[in-house]
């Protein structure tokens, strides 16, 4: 069952819940993530101690690790992670997600002001209520939860994309939050978004034709952005595949792709100059950063 969600063949289930879980989560203003910081009541383990001196005293980000249920929804389960694959995970998001930060001009500051103030890890998946399963999430640019901590296997990279669509994904969304969309950005695809809640009926191949890099990608500006701004980091065939016109394009649904192409390079070069402007972060080097790793 693991292995059947995580095929390649599986990709769009992949996607699928994970937006499934944003449309759910990532829009609402959440008053309990204004929670101190430390767990105060809890006796400080070495693995605590790491925490607080490498994550909490230096990005001012709690790692919760414990007591999961208190962070997904009160008809959903979740388990936490085992102890022994905590350190692990944190390794993780150091190597794949802050050092690409760093490394780069005005990444650190970004970084920084940017950072969501709690980090949450579950051993497994989401179960919801109504049988689905929620593979990752993201709320309100304030608290990231990884899922399926458990499955740790960075060379894995099913594992590591559904762990780096996460993050990325929500990370971007601070951008537009703070500093709205680039001028314009929803008229590049101008009659291509979903109506709401309806996005996973559209199948890959027309989510490409309309301009989008995934179909949760078309249910709204935001997402778009998000999305886009995720999977030009990580995917490492982006520029190959999304960005770059098929050759010898003579079917019109190559035609259509192609069109949908010249959209995404649209949707890419604002976002690029915007991210410049705004926060002096250069996304092509954050980009080059990011593949560096994988
Ligand atoms: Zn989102």
């Amino acid at each position: 069952m693991f292995n059947t969600i995580f095929s390649k063949g599986n990709f769009m289930k992949f996607t699928l819940f994970v937006g499934l879980l944003l449309v759910t989560n990532s829009c609402y203003d959440d008053e309990s993530l204004n929670v101190p910081v430390r767990d105060t009541n809890v006796e400080l383990t070495p693995l605590d101690q790491y925490i607080d001196e490498n994550f909490t005293q230096k990005y001012n980000m709690a790692i919760r690790y414990r007591f999961v249920d208190r962070f997904v929804d009160p008809d959903e389960r979740a388990t936490p992670p085992r102890v022994e694959v905590v350190r692990p995970m944190l390794d993780f998001i150091e190597e794949f997600w802050i050092a690409p930060y760093l490394e780069i001009e005005n990444g650190e500051e970004f970084f920084v002001d940017h950072v969501p103030v709690e980090i949450v890890f579950l051993g497994g998946f989401i179960y919801n209520e109504d049988g689905t399963v929620t593979l990752g999430t993201a709320d309100a640019g304030a608290r990231i939860t990884f899922t399926n901590v458990n499955a740790i296997d960075p060379e894995d990279t099913d594992w590591r994309n559904l762990q780096l669509q996460t993050v990325y994904h929500e990370f971007a969304h601070t951008v537009h939050q703070r500093y709205k969309l680039p001028t314009a950005f929803e008229t590049i695809s101008p009659t291509g978004y979903t109506s709401a809640g309806s996005w996973f009926n559209l199948p890959e191949e027309e989510a490409l034709q309309r301009g989008f890099v995934s179909p949760y990608a078309s249910s709204s500006p935001n997402e778009d952005f998000a999305e886009t701004v995720a999977f030009y980091l990580f995917d490492t065939n982006f520029i190959d595949n999304v960005l770059t016109d098929e050759a010898d394009c003579d079917t019109p649904e190559c035609v259509s792709r192609n069109e949908g192409r010249e959209r995404i390079r649209q949707k890419v070069n604002a976002i690029s100059e915007h991210y410049e402007k705004v926060t002096g972060v250069n996304l092509l080097k954050l980009r080059e950063a990011v593949q560096s790793k994988l």
